[in-house]
């Protein structure tokens, strides 16, 4: 078992109500021995500088912070807190380096991101390290998901470089000029290539802000981006807190800014930019419905059900986060459901048999905490399987609500924890209803042996994405991006170049 240590308090770290039940469906049958990556091949520096102009540099900010790691508690290395000074120092870099980056041509461009792309593969087990300590998550997803897609990106956007004309016919593509992008902390390397590899792939150059819990992928970013010998300043890397990020999207030779992160964030980034005549994309949160109709092969649903909310402790903007289910097999799909809960490995990201890892901070683990108790007071019904919570770090069990109503904060504000809110319906029609009674519109999923109840679904649910007997697939040549309070603008594919560029 990868789990070790008992936690003292409560399980939950919720107050123990009558209505919470603690599975006991299916016990354990395995034990797993542990299987921890190593991570001696890792070097994380005690203190890093800024990526500004190509090299690592010595701030102007005095102000440094900690980075620490959430399984742990224990600080990995300090980060600067980067000041007014250091912003406006960076984005003079991007600048003076746009415009022999912008008239560079195309297929040397291309040349750059295909170096990058083939340094994050040969780097991949040293990245996926880091971001597991970093950020918190098992290393099978650093592994297998987030470094790959980082790599594929780039090498998608490569290839997208010497093509602009084709991509958009009759008309004149222009690099914009210094894209500011501020990006969140839940996949910090993937976050960070879907923000970059466009931008550079269409002749912009960029200054970059990592989240203040994840910066250090982005700091082997930097080592890569001078190992691929890019010219200096067409990728500037600032780390600080949120201050710093409202520097770098609000500086006036900024013409492009790009945001991950909070609908609130989000709000406030367009009000700060508004009548500035910057380019503005906005990725903001979700509350994906995942609807399962009574013709769904149930154990083919519940895995993706599972993939939709539990994948990456929840904290994915288009996760699967509410469960409509067809009222009729609402009770053998949760029976199934809570069995599988019961298999799942909560522990050290870093073993290779890990399924839920840490919360990325006490802040998030706090908000998700303070939400699974206003379901509890609001009447939901939380099922949590029996698990043991290790002693130190921060740590939330896989759980889920029955008995929701749709007006509870539950079912409407996004958790981005480990934490399934389930509905029931009784027609498509209510489905698609309830699907779209939110305020957010990213996401969707759709599990029918049906292929027109598909299309009929698809057509009529107001999600940016909608997945048919999947989730959280991603590839880089699919446009990913929301309705409403999710944002707008798409990242991915041919349409994530058209932010970036100016079509005569
Ligand atoms: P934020 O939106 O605060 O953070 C996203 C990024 O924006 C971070 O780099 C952050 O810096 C930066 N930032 C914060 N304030 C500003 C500002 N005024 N101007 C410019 N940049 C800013 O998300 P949180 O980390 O606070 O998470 C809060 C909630 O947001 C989560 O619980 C979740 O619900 C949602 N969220 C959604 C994400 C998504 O992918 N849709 C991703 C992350 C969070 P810093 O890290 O230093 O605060």
């Amino acid at each position: 078992m990868a789990i070790t240590k008992k936690q003292s308090t409560d399980l939950s770290g919720v107050p123990t109500k009558s209505k919470i039940s603690r599975g006991g469906l299916a016990k354990q049958v395995f034990e797993y021995a542990p299987a921890p990556e190593s991570i001696d091949h890792v070097k994380i520096q005690p203190r890093y500088g800024l990526f500004i102009g190509g090299r690592m540099v010595e701030p102007h900010s005095k102000k440094r912070f900690p980075t620490i790691n959430p399984a742990t508690e224990s600080k990995l290395a300090e980060v600067v807190d980067a000041d007014e000074v250091d912003v406006d120092r960076a984005v003079k870099a991007a600048d003076k380096a746009f415009d022999s980056w912008a008239r560079l041509s195309p297929s040397r461009r291309a040349h750059y991101l295909f170096r990058i792309s083939r340094l994050l593969q040969e780097r991949s087990r040293e990245l996926a390290v880091v971001e597991t300590m970093d950020g918190g998550k098992p290393i099978k997803e650093s592994r297998d998901v987030d470094i790959p897609l980082s790599a594929a990106h780039f090498f998608y956007y490569a290839g997208w470089a010497d093509k602009l004309e084709w991509a958009f016919p009759n008309r004149k593509p222009r690099p914009l000029g210094v894209a500011g992008q501020v990006i969140p902390w839940n996949f910090p390397l993937l976050m960070l290539a879907w923000k970059i590899a466009p931008a550079l792939a269409a002749g912009n150059t960029v200054v970059l802000k990592p989240a203040e819990t994840t910066p250090l992928s982005a700091m082997v970013f930097a080592e890569i981006c001078m190992q691929a010998e890019l010219p200096p300043g067409v990728v500037n890397i600032v780390t600080g807190a949120g201050k710093t990020g409202s520097l770098v999207v609000s500086h006036p030779d900024v013409k492009k800014v790009a945001f991950t992160g909070s609908t609130e964030v989000g709000k406030s980034i367009q009000r700060a930019i508004a009548g500035s005549g910057k380019r503005l994309t906005l990725e903001l949160g979700g509350k994906a419905a995942n609807i399962v109709f009574d013709d769904a092969p149930l154990d083919q649903a519940v895995e993706g059900i599972v993939n939709g909310i539990y994948f990456n402790q929840g904290h994915v903007c288009c996760a699967g986060s509410r469960l409509l289910v067809q009222e009729s097999i609402a009770e053998p799909l949760l029976e199934k459901l809570k069995r599988r809960l019961s298999t799942l490995r909560l522990g050290d990201p870093l073993d290779k048999n890990t399924d839920i890892g840490a919360i990325n901070s006490r802040a998030q683990l706090e908000k998700i905490q303070g939400l699974v108790e206003s379901g509890i007071e609001e009447g939901a019904e939380l099922y949590q399987p029996e698990c043991v919570l290790p002693a130190r770090g921060f740590w939330f069990p896989p759980s889920l609500f029955t008995n929701v109503s749709q007006s509870y904060r539950i079912a409407r504000e996004e958790i981005f924890g480990p934490v399934l809110s389930v509905l029931t319906f009784r027609t498509p029609n209510e489905a698609v209803e309830k699907a779209n009674n939110t305020p957010y519109g990213l996401s969707a999923g759709v599990w029918t042996d049906k292929g027109s109840r598909i299309l009929w679904m698809a057509e009529r649910m107001r999600a940016g994405v909608v997945w048919a007997n999947t989730f959280n697939r991603f590839d880089p040549s699919s446009p990913f991006g929301g309705y409403k309070e999710s944002g707008f603008g798409r990242e991915g594919g041919v349409h994530g170049l058209l932010p970036y560029l100016q079509l005569n």
